[in-house]
């Protein structure tokens, strides 16, 4: 080893890097990224990766993963899926995720355990929204600042009917949340948009009429029940000069609102998640397709797909949570009980990335650059972690993954390293486009599948003014 070498480079890959992309290499030394450029230029390095032509990427960024939720209870649950889920998730060229902690108690006097049992377990670095679910919560927002949290749910005004331990959320408390929220500039405002009394209304009528198909689900809360929740938050976020995010934008109508608000120059940005990308009810799902808000038909993900190119839809992310499919099912199968099976989303972190290629890139709906700011740079723009996560440049964490846009795989039980059982809305889906190195902080943390590190190696990310990513 050479005093000059550095610790690795990864070349003769096409880099999709921040100032543009290039064919050549990035070389890395100490976690960091020190060298882009064609493959002559870079250092020599203890470690050469031969990208053989591939695309390399920053790692995935995803801004909406819900780890330690249902099955053991939380937070036993927490302690199990920070490892469990982060493995399918370097698995997956995921290498940054922001996790939501929820509970009925105060945050605070449990802060460090959240930290704790993170980087105990996780195999990425990692932050926590909070989740506003209680008023004693919003008292906690300075506090909680100090502990590098800058961004707070809210389920507005969903969920109040349904016995889960959220009290209601009206526009009171999205005005409260968010005056705390304006008097810090790096902080956001994040919000389930779905009209609970529409919802209500439709799945009564729906109901009545012996409907309980995947589509009547998709039926009881129409795109009209999202806009309209969309549509306060932009009028609430102009009138507190806030930051705020729409989570799982789904619809087109959805779209629409987050297009008006943003031209008007109100700082609401939207996400969708990659489920809506590429599964509409009208698939044979089941309660398997049983999310909220609900999975809608084609003209609407194609909308989606048309507000990401345009820049509408800025974000994507994957509303992970590892349920099993017990639970999932509600006990009755996959064909059971559509309106008694608990709502909610999958696990989708290991499959983000290669959905994202499959059916972005290489159906010619994204650019690789555009799939990069979406599912990277701009996710960590908006939660405080850019410049050092979300980019391929200088100084960034080596933080890398090495994608094949031409290998195949079919996403079944044996495609994750998530735990069991690994059912999910693409089950029996091909994919073409997947990642054969994942590097996080400099190391090879996955090649060619294998995984070569130890559970525990990722570090919390203190977000916001006074931390390390201010
Ligand atoms: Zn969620």
């Amino acid at each position: 080893m050479s005093e000059s070498s550095v610790d690795l480079v990864v070349s003769d890959a096409r880099v999709v890097a921040e100032r543009g992309t290039i064919r050549g290499g990035v070389a890395c030394d100490d976690g960091r990224i020190v060298a882009i450029g064609s493959d002559a230029c870079l250092p020599p390095a203890d470690r050469v990766i031969d990208a053989d032509g591939n695309f390399l990427l920053p790692g995935f960024v995803d801004p909406h993963v819900h780890l330690g939720r249902r099955d053991a209870g939380y937070p036993e649950q927490l302690e199990i899926d920070f490892e469990t889920e982060t493995r399918g998730a370097v698995h997956g060229g995921v290498t940054t995720l922001l996790n939501f902690v929820e509970q009925g108690d105060q945050y605070l006097p449990d802060w460090d355990d959240f930290v704790d049992v993170g980087e105990r377990n996780s195999y990425v670095d990692f932050g926590h929204h909070a989740v506003m679910s209680h008023e004693h919560h919003i008292e906690e927002i300075p506090g909680l600042v100090d502990r590098g949290v800058t961004s707070f749910k809210m389920f507005f005004n969903m969920y109040k009917y349904h016995d889960i331990d959220i009290e209601p959320c009206e526009a009171d408390r999205v005005h409260r949340v968010l005056s705390h929220v304006a008097e810090y500039p790096e902080a956001v405002g994040m919000f389930h948009c779905e009209n609970a009394e529409i919802q209500r209304e439709m799945e009564r009528e729906l109901r009545e009429s012996g409907r309980e198909d995947l589509q009547a689900w998709r039926e009881s809360s129409p795109p009209v029940a999202e806009a309209m929740q969309i549509e306060h938050v932009g009028r609430l976020t102009r009138f507190s000069d806030a930051n705020s995010y729409a989570v799982h934008v789904s619809s087109a109508e959805g779209a629409d609102v987050v297009e008006r608000y943003r031209r008007e120059g109100v700082n609401l940005h939207g996400e969708t998640l990659v489920t809506f990308l590429v599964n509409t009810a009208d698939e044979d799902l089941g309660v398997w397709g049983k999310v909220s808000p609900p999975l809608r038909d084609e003209r609407h993900q194609e909308r989606l797909w048309e507000a990401l190119r345009q820049g509408v839809i800025r974000h994507v992310g994957t509303d992970h949570i590892a349920t099993s499919k017990e639970v999932r099912e509600g006990g009755e199968g996959k064909y059971g009980n559509m309106w008694a099976a608990p709502p909610g989303i999958q696990p989708g972190v290991e499959f983000f990335l290669p959905m994202m290629v499959s059916e972005g890139y290489n159906r010619n709906r994204l650019s690789m650059e555009r799939i990069v700011e979406v599912c990277a740079t701009n996710n960590a723009k908006r939660f405080g972690l850019y410049p050092r996560k979300g980019v391929i440049a200088e100084g960034a964490d080596a933080d890398l993954v090495v994608v094949d846009p031409q290998a195949t795989t079919v996403i079944d039980d044996d495609f994750f390293h998530t735990r069991e059982p690994r059912w999910s809305s693409v089950h029996g889906r091909g994919v073409q486009g997947l990642p054969t190195h994942t590097i996080a902080g400099g190391e090879v943390v996955v090649e060619c599948g294998d995984l070569h590190a130890d559970p525990g190696r990722g570090s919390y990310l203190h977000r916001g003014p006074g931390g390390e990513t201010a």
